[in-house]
Parts: structure tokens; sequence; C-alpha cells
């Protein structure tokens, strides 16, 4: 009784509130709930510190792994909470390697290394080496590791003037799936090529990206063990020569030059540090470059969790210009994804902002429809008995993205009169795009414009230097596929009347 009656006096005084309180608590236990739901969060987080992120290591169905102070977990068995200590460590990370790993205090061989990723698409390009490539498009900020991106086709040995899509997979270190499901859909992609029908088209038809891990640094230090909290690069930005001092490194989902310095956070110690500029990383140039060479239609970006597409843009009440294009395909997209329960699908929702992540600056500024798919529910990466289903629900959703790689829109091809050379032109829609996009051009290789577009009719107006512009009023859009369309530009003053039609 004694002994009770000091733990929860204890309890009652060492029990930290909020605000400044925060820094001092240690957790030192790791306990496991076996029947938790979500809103019972909404009570045991206070009584853990009062910070969800700092309190919960994992909540997977129903299963709930939370980090304590000893008086905290003598108050929440005071309350009544049923739950077991796991383990008692000194060390937060190992309590998280205990939550997250597992027993072993290790990743599970279930999951990919970086390295095994690599063997995995060279054996593909090894049996072949038509259908796949693999290019470096640069080298981390820290460590300087490649990071590599696969292209896939029909003819992936050479560049072809197709609709391209991009999937991405861990900007987030800790956001494994992604990886996971980046690794299934370019292996299933190229063993069913010839085989099943609708791969086969898809090959022939575009040129596919996949970029299965972006932090490759990050990515690293999560599947090596080392720490599975891991979020950001392992930019060393205190330059002290020391790595992995958790939670050092920059945002890599925050460092795209969209909204920058709206997005985020200054602090280094943040989880969301933006980095000093936009466009500081190396991991984010190396996204910029590719996108700016491939300039693509479609891209599907990985992250965890939350069971939800995240799509551009509510901007403040102002909503993306291509609004209702975005939302259909967002919701096509999570409808096409089953939750971890299987009753129901992902949620279609406006991303959080325009503020520097992958997708607002790839739709603002690259002009391709970016989605944000946020893969499970409760975990930034899952128990490995949890990655096949996963990546199989996931892979639908990729093929909802590929199917939409089809059309409607516009395949639109500016050449110059007289000598039909390809021109590089600005491309603008008028009575769609406002001043909040990014002016989007041609590939001026093939002077190809490549844009999805509502089925009907569409105003477009094409500038390019040294040439006099023209406006296209009443385009018809077929209501099924691409609808193609070659534009002449004459040679003149560019800043003269408009040439209509
Ligand atoms: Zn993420």
């Amino acid at each position: 009784m004694i002994k009770r009656l000091h733990l929860l006096l204890c309890a009652l005084l060492c029990l930290p509130t909020s605000g400044a309180g925060q820094d001092q608590r240690h957790p030192v236990c790791l306990l496991q709930f076996d029947s938790l739901s979500r809103r019972d969060l909404d009570t045991v987080v206070p009584l853990l510190g009062g910070q969800r992120d700092a309190a919960v290591a994992s909540l997977v169905r129903g299963r709930g792994l939370m980090l304590a102070t000893e008086a905290e977990t003598a108050l929440l068995r005071e309350r009544g909470y049923s739950f077991r200590v796991l383990m008692k460590d000194s060390s937060i990370r190992t309590l998280y390697k205990r939550a997250l790993y597992g027993p072993s205090l290790q990743l599970s061989d279930v999951y990919h290394t970086y390295g095994e990723i690599i063997q995995e698409g060279d054996a593909l390009i090894r049996d072949h080496p038509s259908l796949i490539t693999r290019i470096q498009i640069g080298s981390t900020t820290q460590e300087k590791r490649p990071i590599y991106v696969f292209k896939l086709s029909g003819n992936a040995g050479t560049s072809r003037d197709r609709p391209r899509v991009l999937f991405t997979g861990c900007h987030h270190a800790d956001e494994l799936m992604g990886a996971e499901i980046c690794v299934a859909l370019m292996t299933s992609l190229v063993r069913q090529y010839g085989r099943d029908k609708r791969t086969t088209a898809w090959m022939n038809e575009y040129e596919i990206f996949i970029i299965p891990v972006l932090n490759v640094d990050g990515h690293t230090v999560v599947t090596a063990g080392i720490d599975p909290r891991w979020r950001k690069n392992t930019h060393d930005t205190n330059g002290n020569g020391i790595l992995y001092e958790f939670p050092e490194g920059v945002d890599v989902n925050r460092n795209y030059d969209f909204n920058w310095a709206f997005g985020g956070s200054e602090d280094p110690a943040s989880e969301r540090f933006r980095g000093e500029y936009p466009f500081s990383e190396s991991e984010n140039r190396a996204l910029k470059g590719l996108a700016e060479q491939e300039r693509f239609l479609l891209s599907v970006t990985y992250h965890s969790q939350g069971e939800v597409v995240y799509f551009p843009w509510d901007w403040r009440g102002r909503k993306a210009p291509d609004d209702a294009l975005l939302r259909e395909i967002a919701e096509g997209l999570a409808a096409s994804v089953k939750t971890m329960e299987g009753d129901t699908s992902y949620k279609a929702e406006y991303g959080a902002g325009t503020v520097g992540q992958s997708y607002p600056w790839l739709y603002g500024t690259m002009g391709t429809f970016d989605f944000v798919v946020e893969v499970g529910l409760g975990a930034s990466f899952f128990p490995p008995e949890e990655v096949a289903g996963l990546v199989t629900t996931n892979l639908a959703g990729a093929h909802y993205i590929l199917s939409r790689a089809g059309g409607p829109g516009l395949a639109l091809r500016v050449v110059s009169r007289g000598s039909r050379k390809p021109l590089p032109a600005t491309v603008r829609f008028p009575l769609i795009e406002t001043e909040d996009l990014v002016r989007r051009t041609t590939d001026p290789s093939t002077g190809r414009f490549w844009r999805l577009l509502a089925p009907g009719r569409h105003t477009v107006l094409i500038q390019s230097a040294g040439y006099r512009p023209r406006i296209l009023k009443e385009v018809a859009v077929a209501k099924d596929g691409w609808t193609t369309l070659e534009v002449e530009l004459a040679p003149g003053d560019e800043g003269a009347g408009l040439q209509g039609d």
C-alpha cells in the first residue's frame, strides 16, 4: 500500500504538463497495449506528456506501443489501463528500436536495403535489357551515395515521345513502404510485359520512371538498424562531423522551391526543417533535374501514414486551377486502394499546403499532376507481416494512375512553319490556368506538350521567342485517349498581335 501510494505521488508530482516541461521528459519504458483505438489516444496521450509524436511509437491494428516514464506508467496503472511493459531502457532510441523493429532490434529482412533494391533492379535489367534501364540522377547530400531512377518502357534504351509517369518512394527515411511498393511495381511491370495485356500496353504507350528511394542516406539509417525514427536526410547541419545525431538533417519534403519560405520549419532540430534555402539538398536537385528533363504527366509520391491521397491544392481557400480534374483523379486513385481493415478505401483530401513539398512544386512549377499516397495506418513503417498486403493494395493504386496516363488530354506539338523544326514554346490554357502556376513549356527536342484535360472545348495560347504567338480557340478534346494537334508557328515578331484560328 505504501509503495502504491508512493508511486501515485510520484506520478502526480513527476507528471509533466505541457510546454516547458516537455524538454525534460525522458521516457524509459516501452508499453504495449493490445486493444487500443485511435480515439483512446485522446485520453492516453495527455497522460504521456501530451505530445503524440513523443508518446506513440506505433498503433497498428489496435496494438499500441507507447513510450512512458516510470511515473506515467504508474499513473496509467492507477487509471486502470491494461498494458504490459515490453522493455525498460534509458535510451529512447533503444525503446524505439524495440517498438518498431521488434525483439531483434534490427529491421526484418522482409524489407529491402537500398543495396538489395539496386540488385533486384539490376537482375531485371540483365534479364530484360530492352524493358528497363537504370540512370543515376544525383548523389546524396551528406554521404554522396548515388540516387537512381529506373526507367521502364517497351523500348527503355531510347527516349521516346510518350506520356511519362513518375513513382517516387522515401522522401522520408522511415516511410519504408514507398520503396517496397516501387520495387514491386518495377518487378511486376517488367515480368508481366508480354503476358498481361494492360501492362504491355502501359509499357508500350508510356515511359515509366521509378525512384524507389530518394532519401538514400536516411533510408539507410533505418534499414541498417541505426535509428528507426529517422525521417530527414543525414545532412550534418551543425557541421560537427558526427552523423545520425537524432533529429539532425533536412526534411527532403520541405525543400522544394514552391512557397518554400512558408513551409516546414527554420529550426534545424525540427523534424520538418526545410533547409537553408530551396533546393539546398542534392536529393531535391536530383528529382528536379529529372522532372525538368522528362516533364512528367503524372506522378505518385509515396509516404506513410494515414490511408489518404493528398492532391494539389487548397491554398487558403484558393483551389488549384485544375481542381476538378485533380480531384477526380485523386478520388479514383484513393478508391482503388483498400484500407488495412479492408472494409473501405483510402480517402482523397487536399494537401495541407502549397509549401515546399513535392506535389505543389511538381504541379505548380512543372505541370505534373502529383499525388501523395499516405500508405497504411498507424506507423511510419509496419510490422513485417503487413508488408505484402500493403504492397498488393497499393499496386492497384499505381495501376489506376497508369490507366489515367492514357488521357483524355491534348498531345500538342509545336513546330516552325516551313522547316517543321520542333520548337521550345510556352503553352497556356488561359481559361483554366492562373498566375498561381509557373508557365509550362514544350519539350524542346520534340516540340511536344502532353496535358490532361477534361473532354470538351479548350482555348490554347502558344508563344515562342522569334515567332508570332497563336491562340487556338475551340480546340476539341475527345472523350477518350489523346487528342493530337500539331501547331505551326510562323517566324516573326513575338510581340505582334495574336494569330487566331
Ligand atoms: Zn512522409
